[in-house]
């Protein structure tokens, strides 16, 4: 019999970090790599937050066990921050603290997905979630939104792949890998339709705050209240705050489903740390101007990446709206011959791209079909500009 589970064989690598792993080799080795793989900040987590968690450091109240929901405090503060950034009112036993955005994903599938359940996925999606779903013994179901569309699937889409066994629809807006931002009146509309069939929503609004040009982040709760009981909201610190190393995120949801996932974490990691849920009570309850300073510099990195991605022969770039990537279609550079390789797939031209021009990106087979590569702004300018030069000139000589 096979020594490792049917199950847990069937899970890959996140790409993702197998993407930044190998950028990270490759620069311990001496080489200058530049990463654009990674979803993470590149500033340090603003100060007032670092100097709550130093306080509560000190303090032996804090050294111990937390409820395995949270600190009350934090789902007070939770609660208290979706009301301000979301428009709605949720009560703090509706929040449950999580170890990252990450865990409130799989939880939320776990509490809610049975054998065999269709999760209808709006591709390209962000890696994670098709291995929450699978794990849960969903089935992903995905519906792909092309360049041409903007990465935005329509309601018609969605009831094209409706089928007697779909039982949720995840939400990602603003989305990773693509950037894209359903606008109010499309979110509305997804809203509605789901409603109307009865089908959960799964909306993971982790990069809420970051948004562009006039594109806004429209909460689907807001739009369509009567959801309430039929959505959970995953979230969490890490991108908003640069705090992506601290691991708190958090899930809201109707009570059974909240104390359905309570239980299951109560019995796999118990509560997030503790000092990093007073680090989180201290980031909520801070006002939102580091945040806007953050997301001026990835504004500024966003023009320039597509910019400069624009001017390569072969790349199709749409402007992003949010998050802090940007996911250019390059299936005309594709069979095309640079330096004596001929990459017939995404990933081929990532390893390309790697090895030849030593800049790490991650390719499409991550998050749906090849032909798309995901580049990461959330890097200093100048090795942005230079990383990107390097690209350029790379791609200058495909043939
Ligand atoms: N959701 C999305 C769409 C993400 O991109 C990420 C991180 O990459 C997360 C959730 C989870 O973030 P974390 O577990 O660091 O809170």
């Amino acid at each position: 019999r096979p020594r490792v589970s049917a199950k847990l064989a069937a899970i890959a690598e996140s790409a993702t970090l197998a993407v930044d792993a190998k950028a990270k080799a490759l620069k311990a080795a001496g080489r200058p790599v530049i990463g654009f793989g990674a979803g993470e900040p590149d500033f340090p987590t603003p100060a007032y937050i670092v100097e709550a968690a130093v306080a509560a450091a000190q303090d032996p109240a804090n050294h111990r066990y937390t409820p395995a929901a949270g600190l009350p405090a934090l789902r007070e503060a939770i609660a208290a921050k979706t009301l301000r950034d979301s428009g709605y009112e949720v009560k703090p036993s509706s929040v449950l603290v999580t170890n990252g955005g990450k865990q409130a994903v799989y939880q939320a599938f776990a509490a809610i997905v049975d054998p065999g359940d269709e999760v209808l996925l709006p591709a390209p999606y962000w890696t994670t979630y098709p291995e929450a779903i699978r794990l849960a013994g969903g089935v992903p179901v995905e519906v792909f939104a092309g360049v041409e569309q903007g990465y935005l699937v329509s309601v018609e889409q969605l009831e094209a792949a409706r089928t007697p066994k779909t039982k949720v629809l995840l939400f990602n807006s603003p989305s990773n890998p693509t950037g894209a931002v359903y606008s109010p009146e499309q979110t509305e509309a997804i809203g509605r339709w789901a409603l109307e069939h009865g089908i959960w929503v799964v909306t993971d609004e982790i990069y809420e705050h970051l948004t562009y040009d006039d594109a806004v982040f429209t909460p689907i709760v807001r739009v369509v209240p009567e959801l309430a009981d039929t959505t959970i909201v995953l979230n969490g610190v890490a991108k908003t705050y640069a705090m992506t190393g601290w691991r708190v995120g958090w899930m809201i949801g109707p009570a059974d489903v909240i104390t359905a996932a309570t239980n299951l974490q109560s019995h796999l990691t118990s509560n997030v740390a503790n000092v990093s849920q007073r680090a989180a009570i201290a980031a909520l309850q801070g006002d939102l101007s580091a945040v806007e300073e953050m997301r001026t510099a990835f504004d500024r990195r966003r023009r320039t990446i597509v910019e400069m991605l624009g001017q390569i022969d072969g790349v199709q770039v749409p402007t992003p709206e949010g998050a802090f990537y940007v996911y250019p279609s390059v299936e005309g550079l594709l069979g095309r011959t640079i330096r004596g390789v001929t990459p017939r797939t995404s990933a081929e031209l990532a390893t390309l791209i790697l090895e030849q021009a030593e800049v790490a990106v991650v390719p499409g087979e991550a998050f749906g079909p090849s032909g798309y590569l995901r580049f990461s702004y959330a890097l200093g300018d100048a090795d942005l500009v230079e990383g990107i030069s390097r690209v350029q000139a790379l791609l200058a000589e495909a043939e």
